[in-house]
């Protein structure tokens, strides 16, 4: 089985959808290893959104991923990554088919609810970055 970073963005935080999302993963038949409500600092969104820092949205992302608490979560299971990549949707909750949480909880890519690693790979960077310092 693998491991995936999942974390509920301060927009799903502030809506109160965190139990909603959680029991989506649970459902799926993903076993949620660990799960916190955290504040990220600066540093910590500029690393983990690095490979986007010369996008012309990279400030409005940083501030909008600092602007609450989020939950960071682990989610473990066969396929984890590609599973819940799958259960999220695409990036632009606008295109983001119904029964997908982008595609029932958001309305536009700048506040789209929850981020998702996209490969092992990532999701073993994510999880020392938000769980092990
Ligand atoms: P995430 O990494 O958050 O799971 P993703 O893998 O679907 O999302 P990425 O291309 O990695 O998409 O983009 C990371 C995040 O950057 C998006 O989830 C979104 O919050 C933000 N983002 C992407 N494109 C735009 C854009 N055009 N305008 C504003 N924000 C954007
Ligand atoms: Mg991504």
């Amino acid at each position: 089985s693998e491991k995936a970073f999942v974390m509920i963005k301060p927009d799903g935080v502030r809506r109160g959808l965190v139990g909603e999302i959680v029991s989506r993963f649970e459902k799926k038949g993903l076993r949620l290893l660990r799960g916190e409500i955290m504040e990220i600092s600066q540093e910590t969104a500029r690393v983990h959104y690095g490979h986007l820092q010369d996008k012309p949205f990279f400030e409005e992302l940083v501030d909008y991923i600092t602007s609450g608490p989020v939950f960071a979560m682990i989610v473990e299971g066969k396929e984890a990554v590609a599973n819940a990549r799958s259960l999220i949707g695409p990036t632009n909750p606008a295109e983001a088919p119904p029964g997908t949480i982008r595609g029932d909880f958001g309305l536009a890519v700048e506040e789209n609810v929850i981020h998702g690693s996209d490969s092992p790979e990532h999701a073993r960077r994510e999880i020392r970055l938000f769980f092990e310092k």
